[in-house]
């Protein structure tokens, strides 16, 4: 597979470090307010690229982390921490809100079809690793204390700036140029980041006490202990949105590197923002939209799934309320043309040329998603596998044998997609009159209405052809 690497700034062949597995990490959320769909454009993103490796037959063991402490509202190294922030707007404790978000973010991640990571780790429960990593890093020189933290030197750190295609000096002296930068008073050059911050002597919720004095850790020092922890010291992807490029992920670089003196990770993988409607999406503008958001105005997570899917990762991408109720109609289209096959068909053997050539789409979109996960071309080939198997059911070409050939190859692609078409094969979708029928059944056998029963399933059988049966997990239908 071909994938470009923010490290060395171009695509080349990616190597597991393991023979068949893949380490990965991704930034977890800052659990203080709802996801936007912008956040799931990072996780769609990097949800595809496991999907595409498991496809290659790696396991993949996916690390995740929850910031429920420590980010703070300002850029660099200023202003409250912002899950602080919220709990006193909403009158709760830190505690409250983040697990409320925590659970929120998780639910759309399930609605988004993305596949939940082998490890979500919250930063709350890793305070002792990452004043373990701390310590390592004073002892080797790299902290000094200021008034508010200990801080990271990253004078001292040899390679600073080598994520952005900088270093240590230009960083420091372009930061410099722009308007007069404040930062914390005792720091010593601006790209120094705390790793402890000192809390206030009444401080009670989210502090930890530490050899450094009571506190709580930085934002940083959270991705590298928790990567660190369950992914070793060394390992293979770490993803992101490019705004972490520059601070966020050059930080981990440096306390990683530097606490354990090896390369840190092969391969960052870094996802364009998406924009709206031309803008950022920024709460001034009132146009941070969430999943729920979504779903008011028709658009299913499975919508947004595919709409995030036809941009290539690395392009910013424009949502419009247009472009969405595009992609709505067109996975829908989808689901409707799968469900339309997966009716009764001709019976016939898979007919050799039509094989060949859906053989040879399938082919065609894995190849161009192993291409650094080109999604827009790769839903080319998957568009054009549909446009020539509908053809061919439109002049009652397709037998069951084309069908099941077709179907086989949609589901594999579907495996790296994430869109759900296995919910589209099994049996049409019932309509409102015998779903209602069901439920009324349902109604008046848990009633011990038995007699009703029995007569509500005569008619579904007579009237509609469908058999209900009653299993353990409720009631079950088929078609006759
Ligand atoms: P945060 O909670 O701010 O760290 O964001 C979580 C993830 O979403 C990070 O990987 C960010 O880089 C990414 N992200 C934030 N905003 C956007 C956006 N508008 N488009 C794409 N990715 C974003
Ligand atoms: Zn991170």
């Amino acid at each position: 597979m071909e994938l470009y690497n923010t490290l060395v700034h171009k695509k080349s062949g990616f190597k597991a470090i393991r023979q068949k597995e893949i380490r990965m990490y991704s930034c977890g959320p800052t659990v203080y307010n709802h996801a936007h769909v912008g956040n799931f454009r990072a996780y769609i993103v990097s949800d595809t690229l496991r999907r595409v490796f498991e496809h290659l037959s790696y396991k993949v063991t996916h690390v995740m982390n929850i910031t429920d402490v420590g980010q703070l509202v300002g850029d660099g190294n200023l202003g409250e921490d912002k899950l602080k922030q919220t709990a006193r707007i909403e009158h709760k404790s830190a505690k409250e809100v983040a697990r409320e978000y925590e659970r929120l973010f998780i639910k759309d991640i399930k609605k988004l079809n993305i596949e939940m990571p082998s490890v979500i780790a919250r930063a709350t429960d890793h305070i002792p690793q990452m004043l373990n990593l701390i310590e390592k890093l004073d002892k080797k020189g790299y902290l000094y204390r200021a008034e508010t933290g200990m801080y990271f030197d990253t004078s001292k750190f040899g390679d600073y700036g080598k994520l952005s295609g900088s270093d240590f000096k230009r960083l420091n002296a372009s930061l410099m140029g722009g308007a007069r930068v404040e930062r914390p008073a005792g720091t010593r050059n601006i790209t120094d980041f705390a790793v402890w911050r000192f809390s206030p002597a009444d401080e009670k919720e989210m502090v930890w006490d530490s050899k450094y004095g009571r506190g709580f850790p930085g934002w940083h020092i959270e991705c590298s202990a928790i990567s660190m922890e369950y992914l070793g010291d060394h390992f293979d992807v770490h993803t992101g949105g490019v705004d972490h490029i520059q601070i966020h992920h050059q930080n981990e670089i440096a306390q990683s590197e530097g606490a354990t003196g090896k390369k840190f990770v092969n391969f960052w993988v870094h996802n364009e923002f998406l924009k709206v409607n031309g803008s950022k999406m920024s709460k001034s503008l009132h146009n941070t939209y969430t999943i729920e958001d979504l779903e008011g105005m028709g658009i299913s997570p499975q919508g947004y799934r595919y709409f995030v899917l036809t941009g290539h990762y690395r392009s910013i991408m424009n949502m419009t309320v247009d472009a969405l109720k595009s992609a709505q109609r067109t996975i829908e289209s989808i689901y409707s043309f799968i469900e339309r096959i997966s009716g009764s068909m001709p019976e016939g053997v898979p007919e050799k040329e039509f094989g060949a050539e859906i053989k040879k789409l399938g082919q065609e979109f894995f190849r161009r998603m192993e291409d650094d996960m080109n999604t827009p071309e790769a839903l080319a080939s998957m568009h054009a596998l549909i446009s020539i198997a509908n053809k061919r059911n439109a002049s009652r070409k397709l037998s069951n044998g084309d069908r099941d050939a077709v179907v086989a190859v949609l589901l594999e692609m579907d495996g790296v997609l994430g869109l759900s078409f296995k919910e589209h094969t099994a049996t049409k979708p019932l309509s409102a009159e015998p779903r209602r029928l069901i439920e009324e059944r349902e109604y008046a056998r848990k009633s011990g209405d038995f007699g009703s029963a029995d007569e509500i399933r005569r008619e579904l059988r007579d009237r509609f052809g469908i058999i209900v049966e009653d299993t353990k997990d409720g009631p079950q239908w088929r078609r006759k």
